[in-house]
C-alpha cells in the first residue's frame, strides 16, 4: 500500500505517496484515537462523482466533535481535498480515504497539547468482498466478540480505535472459513457486520437494527430512501440472531461492501440460500444511483 505512485493530500498539500509518512510516537497510532470516513467515487457518464460527498464529510466533523478533536479544516476543504485526491490521481473510480489523527508532540493519555493531522488518501478498490458475493451472496458466522457497549466507546464516531472490535471479529469469522462476521451487542441483539449494517427481509418487509450500537451507516440511508421509492415499509427495531435464521432474505450495506447479499448465517441458509428478489431489486437501484444511471438521484453525485 505504502510503496506506488501517486499523491495523497497531506494537511493542505499533496504529497507523493512514499513521502506521505508520520512519525513513529504519532499519538493516534499508540491510542487509536482518531477519525476517518470511508467513500467512494464511481465513473458516470459525465466523469467521476463521488456519492454523498457531503454526508460523508458531515460524518467526520461529528465523529470529531464526538470524539472532541479539533478539525485543522473546513468542511468545504476537506469537500475538496477528496475531489483533489480522486483528480490528482487520475482515478475513474476510487476508495477514498480521510482521516484526522494527533501528532507526535507528546505521549500520554491527555491530547491536550497535540496539533489534529488530516489526510485523504484514493486509490482504485474493486467490489470489497469479490464480484461474486455481489452476485451470489456470503457466508456469515455470528461473532463471539460483541459490538462496542455505547458507554465503552462512542458507537455514533466512526474511530479508529472501534475497529480493533471490528478486526477481531473480522479475523475470528475468516479464519474459521466465513466471510464475514455478524456482531452483536452487548444484550445479544443483531447491530452489524464489522464494516457494514444489516437488514432482513420478512414477509416483503425490510427491516433493520436500531442505530444503538451500529454505525449511522450512509449506505443504510440511501438504501432506507430506495425502499421509500418503491413502496417498501421499513422497520427499524431490534432484531435477534433467530429472525435473521428465519428471513426470507438478508444483506449488508455499506460504501465499502455496497449491497452484499447474506447467503448465509451460523450455516443456516437464509430464504433460497442465494441473492433474493428484494435484495437485487435495491442492490440494482443502488448501482443505477451511485453511477449516475438515476437522474432523480444526481443530487447523491459530486463531480471530481
Ligand atoms: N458499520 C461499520 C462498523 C462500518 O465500518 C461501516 C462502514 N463505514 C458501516 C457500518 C457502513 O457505513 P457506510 O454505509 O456509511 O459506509
Amino acid at each position: 500500500m505504502a510503496d506506488r505512485d501517486g499523491v495523497i493530500w497531506y494537511d493542505g498539500k499533496m504529497v507523493p505517496w512514499r513521502e506521505a509518512t508520520t512519525h513513529v510516537l504519532t499519538h493516534t497510532l499508540h491510542y487509536g484515537m482518531g477519525v476517518f470516513e470511508g467513500v467512494r467515487a464511481y465513473k458516470t457518464d459525465k466523469g467521476t462523482a463521488i456519492f454523498r460527498l457531503q454526508e460523508h464529510t458531515d460524518r467526520l466533523f461529528r465523529s470529531a466533535h464526538i470524539l472532541g478533536m479539533k478539525m485543522p479544516f473546513d468542511r468545504a476543504t476537506v469537500a475538496a481535498a477528496q475531489k483533489a485526491a480522486v483528480r490528482e490521481n487520475n482515478l475513474e473510480s476510487a476508495y477514498i480515504r480521510p482521516m484526522a489523527f494527533y501528532g507526535a508532540e507528546a505521549m500520554g493519555i491527555s491530547a491536550k497539547t497535540l496539533s489534529t493531522h488530516l489526510i485523504v488518501g484514493a486509490w482504485k478498490w474493486g467490489a470489497y468482498m469479490g464480484e461474486d458475493a455481489l452476485k451470489h451472496g456470503i457466508r456469515v458466522k455470528t461473532s463471539s466478540f460483541s459490538r462496542h457497549h455505547v458507554n465503552v466507546t462512542m458507537c455514533k464516531a466512526k474511530a479508529n480505535g472501534n475497529y480493533m472490535n471490528s478486526i477481531l471479529a473480522h479475523q475470528e469469522a475468516a479464519i474459521d472459513g466465513y466471510d464475514e462476521a455478524l456482531l452483536l451487542d452487548v444484550d445479544g441483539f443483531v447491530a452489524e457486520g464489522s464494516g457494514e449494517n444489516i437488514f432482513i427481509v420478512r414477509n416483503g418487509k425490510l427491516i433493520t437494527p436500531d442505530l444503538t450500537s451500529a454505525l449511522e451507516g450512509i449506505t443504510r440511508d440511501t438504501i432506507v430512501q430506495l425502499a421509500g421509492e418503491i413502496g417498501l415499509q421499513v422497520v427499524e427495531k431490534r432484531i435477534t440472531r433467530d429472525e435473521v435464521y428465519s428471513a426470507d432474505e438478508a444483506f449488508f450495506t455499506g460504501t465499502a461492501a455496497e449491497v452484499t447479499p447474506i447467503r448465509e448465517l451460523d450455516n443456516r441458509s437464509i430464504g433460497e440460500g442465494k441473492r433474493g428478489p428484494i435484495t437485487e431489486q435495491l442492490q440494482t437501484m443502488y448501482f443505477d444511483a451511485v453511477t449516475g444511471k438515476s437522474a432523480k438521484h444526481a443530487h447523491w453525485l459530486s463531480l471530481v
